[in-house]
């Protein structure tokens, strides 16, 4: 068995990546486990902080690591919060602070017009100068609701409502938003990298 570092303290992605790893014969640590504080996070791009997360744990894990930036896209917004997502309503925003924040911002916004999706960029590492990270991406489209409605997933989940469904992500069974979210896509298509590249045996 494999020892990988999901180089994330954040509890609901930690849940999510561990719940789309268990069928693999990876042994996962959190940073939080190794006492490793986060890096910030300096990056412009999902991608640019993403690779920086994962060499950071790795690095100072000294093991293979495996890290995701994601974040949620308004088009009535410009394409904010972005990669700001978890600092939308500040520096150490809580998730309620940052929703409220995205609620207010899109106060008058008509039904129609509130297009969004969460992208999620993933990137693996060997190591802390691994020369050739794998990455792998998903987006997952909806649009915002006007009312929070769910206590399912995290984040923005509460006023996102997946294209195709009634409901928020907070609102679905934890495993129907792992089948089909920019999450899962992402780790899925990252899977399929690890095994072409023969890192591990194909799923
Ligand atoms: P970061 O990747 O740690 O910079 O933060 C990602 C932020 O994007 C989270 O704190 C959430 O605000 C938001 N986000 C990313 N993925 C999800 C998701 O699956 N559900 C809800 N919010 C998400």
């Amino acid at each position: 068995m494999k020892r990988l570092v999901l180089a994330s303290s954040n509890p609901g992605k930690l849940r999510e990546l561990g719940a789309l790893l268990a069928p693999l014969q990876f042994e996962l640590v959190s940073l939080a486990a190794l006492g490793i504080p986060s890096p910030p996070e300096t990056g412009t791009t999902f991608l640019a902080n993403a690779v920086l997360k994962a060499r950071h744990a790795a690095a100072h894990a000294r093991l293979p690591a495996l890290a995701d930036d994601s974040g949620l896209e308004v088009d009535a917004l410009g394409g904010r919060p972005g990669v700001w997502s978890a600092r939308f309503a500040g520096e150490g925003a809580s998730d309620a602070d940052n929703l409220r924040r995205l609620l207010s911002e899109l106060d008058g916004v008509p039904e129609g017009e509130r297009q969004a999706r969460y992208q999620c960029v993933i990137a693996c590492v060997r190591a802390g100068d691994d020369p050739a990270p794998l990455i792998a991406s998903g987006t997952w489209e909806g649009h915002i609701a006007h009312l929070p409605a769910g206590s399912g997933g995290f984040g923005y989940d509460p006023v996102f409502v997946p294209s195709g469904q009634a409901l928020t992500a907070a609102q679905l069974p934890a495993a129907d938003k792992n089948a089909v979210s920019h999450r899962a896509q992402a780790l899925r298509a990252l899977v399929a990298g690890l095994a072409s590249e023969g890192y591990i045996a194909a799923p």
